[in-house]
């Protein structure tokens, strides 16, 4: 068992993972890992190298990308190989992309294995992700999955893409997500699904601020079960 405590957050996109993992992290000073930011790095370079289909090439390449992690001010910066991707891997064409190139066992084994060490961390971690609780830490503290009505998940997304300057229509990202999900809840590898001993959370009518307390509230439990300090500010 670890020495610290592990958060898993699992779910698809717009489900509320990313808000609320991040202010959980904030709130009790843990290393904030975004998984997806890893997939999607991987798929931004396997689209510039023009190596979409070819698994060999792909899984060559993802070994041979260091990926660094930062989380600075509410947002996880990636560098691979001391490149910064931040403002390359959230884009319509690696959205389209990603799922097909997280299905490939290779690339999962070498994205989980600097995920696992990561939770070697002094402090304690929230990670999100689709596997974070059923396979990347199954002993993981807290698991928590959280889901969201399709057309919900796609008004928030579409709301932060024009938040971001780069609207796209409601429409669209609804496709794009139901895509997505389709083809990570079916996988053969990891697929999308919640840990029978998760809590299930359906975020379609919770506020954000709900969420993350009742996140905390599970940490508090399991900090207490493990002996372990926390403080939450
Ligand atoms: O979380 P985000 O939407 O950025 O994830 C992008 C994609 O990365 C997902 O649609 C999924 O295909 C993949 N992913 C995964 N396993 C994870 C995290 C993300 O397969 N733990």
């Amino acid at each position: 068992m670890s020495k610290n405590l592990i958060i898993a957050i699992d779910g698809p996109a717009g489900s509320g993972k990313s808000t609320s993992a991040k202010l959980v992290a904030q709130k009790l000073g843990f290393l904030y890992i975004d998984t997806g930011a890893m997939y999607r790095a991987i798929t931004y370079l396997a689209i510039r190298s023009n190596y979409l289909g070819d698994e060999d090439k792909i899984i060559e390449l993802t070994k041979n990308s260091d990926i660094k992690l930062d989380f600075i001010n509410g947002l996880t910066y990636v560098k691979v190989n001391d490149e910064d991707l931040t403002d390359k891997i959230r884009t319509p064409e690696v959205n389209k992309n990603v799922s097909n190139i997280s299905r490939i066992e290779g690339v999962r084994k070498i994205l989980v294995k600097i995920q696992r060490q990561l939770g070697k961390t002094e402090k304690g971690i929230v990670m999100e992700g689709r596997d974070i609780a059923t396979v990347v830490f199954t002993n993981a503290d807290v698991k928590i999955f959280l889901t969201a009505f399709i057309d919900k998940r796609a008004i928030r997304r579409a709301k932060e893409y024009a938040e971001n300057g780069k609207p796209i229509p409601v429409s669209e990202v609804k496709t794009s997500l139901q895509k997505r999900d389709i083809i990570d809840s079916n996988r053969k590898v990891s697929p999308l699904k919640q840990a029978e001993d998760a809590i299930v959370v359906d975020t379609s009518h919770v506020k954000i601020e709900d969420q993350v307390n009742m996140i905390l509230e599970e940490v508090k439990k399991a900090a207490s079960k493990r002996n372990i300090e926390i403080v939450i500010n």
